[in-house]
Order: C-alpha cells, then sequence, then structure tokens
C-alpha cells in the first residue's frame, strides 16, 4: 500500500452531479491526505436515509457534485503529517461526527458535539484548507460529512475515524459507524428506560429498530412500534417491539392512541423518522411527571417544533442526540466489542447487498421503504 503514499490515486466513486438523479461511477483522483487527515480503502459501504435526504435536496441545501456515504468500513491507506494514532493498514470506520480530543466537548464526560468535528451537513471541503480531496479532471468535488465513503478511497480527519478490532467482518461493522450505534445509543445512553418500562419508537426503519433493540437489553416490558408503514411491522418484532401502532388507522392524534395503550403515556419514547409531526407526538407520548423523549431523526432545513409549554410544565423532557452520544473515536470500538462478544447482533439488520456498481439499487430499495440496511460491496 505504500506505494501509493504522497500519491493522488485514481479509483471509482459515485458521483451524485443533480438532486435526486442517479448517482454516476465516474474515475475521480484523491488527493493525498494533509495534515490531521488520512486516506482510506473503503472496503464495505452502506446507505443511510440522511445521504438520501441530501441527494434529493428537497428539505435540505443543495450541494453538488458531491460524494455521498457515511456508513462504512475500511482500511488506512496513508496517513498525513501530524497523525500518530493512525497507520496505514489498521482497520477503521469512518464517522460522521468526530472527537478532535482537545475541545470542552471532548473533555465533557457528557458531550460528543466536538467542537471542530461536530456533524456539518453544508461544509462540503476539507478543514485543513478548505479544499476537496476529490476531482474530476482537476474540477472539485464536494465531499459530504467529512466522510464521502461512495468512493474506493476516501479522505477524512482523523477526529473522525475510530480504529477498531482487526478481527472484526467489515461487511458487519460497518453498519455501526452510523445508524445501529445512534439508534442504540439514543436509547441506552440518552433515553436511559428502566426495567419494566415501556417505550414508543417512532420509525422502524434500522435506526429505529436498533433504539428498540436498546430498550430491549434495557428491560423495558412494553415497546410499542410506531410506523406509516405496516409492512415494517413484522420484522419489528425480532427486535423486541411488543405492540405496534400506525398512526394512519386512528382518527386520533397518535400521542393520545398511546397514552390509551399505557395508562397515560409510556415511560420513554424515541424518535427514528425525520418527520417533524413525529417528533412532536413522540414528546407528547411520554407520561407526565417523568416522561423522557428522544429525537433522533434528521428535521427539514426549515422544520420548527411546536408543542404547547405546559407539556414542559407537567415535567416531560425532550432531548436529541446524533450518533446516541457516542464518542466516536472513544466508544465506538467499545460498540463493536458488542458485536464481536455476540452481545449486539448486527446480521439482522443486514437484509440487502449489491456490489459498487448496482449503488443506485441501494437508493431504491430505501425508497421504497424496503429493507434496513444495503451493504454496498466495493470490491466486486
Ligand atoms: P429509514 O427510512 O430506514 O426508516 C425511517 C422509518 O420512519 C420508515 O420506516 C418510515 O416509514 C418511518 N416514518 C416516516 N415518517 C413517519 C411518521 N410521521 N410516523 C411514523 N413513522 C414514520 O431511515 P433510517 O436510516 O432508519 O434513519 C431514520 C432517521 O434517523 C432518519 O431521519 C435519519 O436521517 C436519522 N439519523 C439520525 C442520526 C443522528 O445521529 N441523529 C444518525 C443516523 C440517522
Ligand atoms: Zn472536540
Amino acid at each position: 500500500m505504500s506505494s501509493t503514499k504522497g500519491q493522488v490515486i485514481r479509483c471509482k466513486a459515485a458521483v451524485a452531479w443533480e438532486a435526486g438523479k442517479p448517482l454516476v461511477i465516474e474515475e475521480v483522483e484523491v488527493a493525498p491526505p494533509q495534515e490531521n487527515e488520512v486516506r482510506i480503502k473503503i472496503l464495505f459501504t452502506s446507505l443511510c436515509h440522511t445521504d438520501v435526504y441530501f441527494w434529493e435536496a428537497k428539505g435540505q441545501t443543495p450541494m453538488f457534485p458531491r460524494i455521498y456515504g457515511h456508513e462504512a468500513g475500511g482500511i488506512v491507506e496513508s496517513v498525513g503529517p501530524g497523525v500518530t494514532d493512525l497507520a496505514p493498514g489498521d482497520k477503521v470506520l469512518p464517522v460522521f461526527t468526530g472527537e478532535c480530543r482537545e475541545c470542552r466537548h471532548c473533555k465533557s464526560e457528557e458531550s460528543n458535539m466536538c467542537d471542530l468535528l461536530r456533524i456539518n451537513t453544508d461544509r462540503g471541503v476539507m478543514l485543513a484548507d478548505g479544499k476537496s480531496r476529490f476531482t474530476i479532471d482537476g474540477n472539485p468535488i464536494y465531499h459530504f460529512l467529512g466522510t464521502s465513503t461512495f468512493s474506493e478511497y476516501t479522505v477524512c480527519h482523523v477526529g473522525s475515524v475510530a480504529k477498531i478490532n482487526p478481527d472484526a467482518p467489515l461487511d458487519k461493522v460497518c453498519v455501526l459507524s452510523c445508524g445501529i450505534s445512534t439508534g442504540l445509543g439514543a436509547t441506552l445512553n440518552v433515553a436511559k428506560p428502566k426495567k419494566g418500562h415501556s417505550v414508543a419508537i417512532f420509525g422502524l426503519g434500522a435506526v429505529g429498530l436498533a433504539a428498540a433493540e436498546g430498550a430491549r437489553l434495557s428491560g423495558a416490558s412494553k415497546i410499542i412500534g410506531v410506523d406509516l408503514n405496516t409492512s415494517r411491522f413484522e420484522q419489528a418484532k425480532k427486535f423486541g417491539c411488543t405492540d405496534f401502532v400506525n398512526p394512519k388507522d386512528h382518527d386520533k392524534p397518535v400521542q393520545q392512541v398511546i397514552a390509551e395503550m399505557t395508562g397515560g403515556g409510556v415511560d420513554r419514547s424515541v424518535e427514528c423518522t425525520g418527520s417533524v409531526q413525529a417528533m412532536i407526538s413522540a414528546f407528547e407520548c411520554v407520561h407526565d411527571g417523568w416522561g423522557v423523549a428522544v429525537l433522533v431523526g434528521v428535521p427539514n432545513k426549515d422544520d420548527a417544533f411546536k408543542t404547547h409549554p405546559v407539556n414542559f410544565l407537567n415535567e416531560r423532557t425532550l432531548k436529541g442526540t446524533f450518533f446516541g452520544n457516542y464518542k466516536p473515536r472513544t466508544d465506538l470500538p467499545s460498540v463493536v466489542e458488542k458485536y464481536m462478544n455476540k452481545e449486539l447482533e448486527v446480521e439482522k439488520f443486514i437484509t440487502h447487498s449489491v456490489p459498487f456498481s448496482e449503488i443506485n439499487k441501494a437508493f431504491e430499495i430505501m425508497l421504497r421503504g424496503e429493507g434496513l440496511r444495503c451493504i454496498i460491496r466495493m470490491e466486486d
């Protein structure tokens, strides 16, 4: 691998030229990593709904041409100046948010909102020099979330890269680099249900089902799955959901349906849809006096959350989280260990797999609301 160190690498990447149009596999140039950056050979990547929102650019700022992708696993090819804790050959997961280890957030036990590397959906360039590492015939292509994993090689800031167990199978653990850890952590680290609690999960995609898994591991006795797509319900039973509500089946608001099912409201709720209406329902369905709601879904840029202030006065708590409050470099390796120790199953989240040349199929599957995660294999 060292033969490519310091050189521009030419490789294939799936470029989004226009909002909502199929990605095009192009030959791109990937510049060598600069100060505090690493270049990674991506082996497996998968699609999360966040990629789809920004590619559709209906409720988000358009930025094209761009290379999407942020849920992935790979091997470090080379490192830039100043990088001491990663080396070529390391097995890594790139993460959409980072950990500089120097700012107040990184030093706080409570926060993973690093000042330098927290999620920034509107930045399409690298921090070191404000430039892109990707070009086609010298013309820059924007990065996405500091990861851009729909490319055979990508460049990331070292703070957004977690070094993991070298024995971990990347075709499985790649899904831990975003969705599964996010949902699991939203429940275990933020909602923190107690044994015997009731928990409502809004949105039964991979993120919501990982949140349900967290509720099951916490000993919740009732886990209510809420989704507009009834075909999600059967699968959700495997993730611990005990009851189901489709808001479309009721004339009254779903928060009222849930309050009636639970004697006044659930103890905890976790919203994993991206719909602001579901966010409001997730908050209003928790029990007064002690209920806690956690928002995970990525809203549209112009959304506003509206509820009556008395819902707060009645001692309900509303929280939100990125990446389930995990610090990517410090905590993600231990989530991978949960998989290695068989405490956490990831196979059941992986419902589809396609070669890189068919990456657009992964988008079609997600848009049809089928399956959970589609693994994109870079090498065949
Ligand atoms: P997904 O599309 O697989 O699942 C979303 C589910 O929500 C679907 O089953 C859909 O039918 C359902 N849904 C949509 N609107 C609904 C509504 N109003 N009421 C009930 N159900 C509704 O998506 P995913 O990949 O699991 O991601 C889920 C959300 O989490 C997305 O918004 C994504 O952007 C977000 N996300 C956030 C973070 C974070 O760190 N906060 C990380 C990853 C993903
Ligand atoms: Zn930091």
